[in-house]
């Protein structure tokens, strides 16, 4: 593993083992403590939201949330298509039904007339979703002004899955505070990571309160053991929000460093034809979490596989973009509303993107090695 170019790895501050070593001080070794208090308090000053809740993963955060709003067996839950398949396992958790909404070009996230088409049709059979899950795509935030119109005109509440886009903004407003819930992940691979863990938040004190509760087995306030409703046990680390709080004072320094990675990228690339990256729609600020571009492969005469196959030879890292969950087996029976009748655009993303290296650490000279191999691939 030495000396490879990674996609995104883990880079530490350095005041996370002081957060932790403070845990160990106070023996607070359990998912509660000082560190769980801090790190919900300061994510959600950080991204100017009333609550937050620490989860041992975004997953569990994207369960909780869909359960908060009374998600249940036999319920539909739209999602966005292109995606990680953890915006939509949790819908199975709870035995509801996915429907697919496909993607938009200028975003590569949930496309407002696959939504528009899918909340009239859903409406006009009795079978509106409890709710909505949009993703924000490698740190881009979705169309969310349209997007939530149309969830606010059909009465549908919105889980916003921000776990690639912490630190993004959209007009202004950070990504993850426009539905009724958001959600984001700390997973080793994301911009700030905790080694595994993620954080539900909300402008609604009594669904934060909910979710604790929800998290921690769902215990009734008696004396005794007593429970009345399913609970999880979900709540995150004194530890890890340890790392979560050392993490979250570097955010800033990590979105500058991806947002320079892919200015590098772009800088070289926009003078080949047949390379386009990410676009970042006007009004919005990505946090550049993955540097993701597509291929024209008959101008180029490559395909993204090749490249990537091109690109590990010289010990590189890259990947395909998400593969779309209504291509998945596992969802093969699902639903799915495509952009247009002539377009499927999260089909045509998956056959033509490619995630390039993006790790924070990753030094000049090493982006200019991985730059050199695709300019000599695709000539
Ligand atoms: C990483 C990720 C998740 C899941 O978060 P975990 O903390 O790994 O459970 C959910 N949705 C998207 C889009 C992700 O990238």
């Amino acid at each position: 593993m030495t000396n490879r170019i990674l996609l995104s790895s883990p880079h530490m501050g350095g005041t996370e083992q002081k957060y932790i070593q403070e845990a160990f001080d106070t023996n607070w070794i359990a998912p509660l403590g000082a560190n769980v208090d801090g790190f919900e308090k300061e994510l959600a000053s950080y991204v100017n939201v009333r609550g937050a809740s620490a989860t041992s993963s975004g997953t569990g955060a994207i369960h909780l949330a869909l359960d908060l709003l009374g998600v249940k067996a036999g319920d539909t839950v739209f999602c966005s298509d292109l995606t990680f398949i953890a915006s939509a396992n949790p819908i199975l958790y709870l035995g509801a039904e996915p429907v697919f909404i496909d993607s938009e070009e200028t975003t590569w996230n949930m496309s407002p007339q696959a939504l528009e088409r899918a909340l009239h049709e859903s409406k006009a059979t009795n079978t509106l979703p409890k709710a909505v899950i949009i993703v924000n795509l490698y740190g881009q935030s979705a169309r969310m002004d349209e997007l939530m119109a149309l969830c606010n005109e059909y009465g549908v509440s919105v889980v916003e899955d921000a776990a690639e886009s912490l630190g993004s903004l959209y007009n202004g407003k950070h990504s993850g505070t426009f539905g009724k819930l958001g959600v984001y992940s700390f997973n080793g691979n994301k911009i700030i990571t905790t080694s595994g863990g993620g954080m539900l938040v909300s402008d609604d004190d009594e669904l934060i309160a909910r979710s604790r509760y929800l998290a921690t087995q769902a215990r009734d306030a008696a004396k005794h053991y007593q429970h009345s409703v399913v609970g999880y046990n979900y709540r995150m680390s004194n530890i890890v929000a340890g790392i979560g709080r050392g993490q979250l004072e570097v955010l800033d320094e990590r979105i500058s460093q991806k947002r320079a990675i892919f200015d590098r990228y772009e800088a070289t690339f926009k003078d080949v034809d047949g390379i386009t990256m990410m676009p970042e729609l006007e009004g919005t600020f990505s946090n550049r979490w993955l540097s993701t571009m597509t291929l024209d492969a008959e101008k180029l005469k490559i395909t993204p596989y090749e490249l990537i196959d091109s690109l590990n030879a010289a010990n590189i890292e890259s990947r395909p973009v998400w593969k779309p969950l209504h291509m998945q087996p596992l969802f093969e029976e699902c639903k799915f509303y495509p952009h247009s009748d002539a377009r499927v655009v999260s089909e045509e993303l998956f056959a033509n993107g490619i995630c390039l290296p993006s790790d924070s650490k990753m030094t000049v000279e090493e982006q200019q090695i991985v730059i050199d191999i695709i300019l000599r691939a695709v000539k």
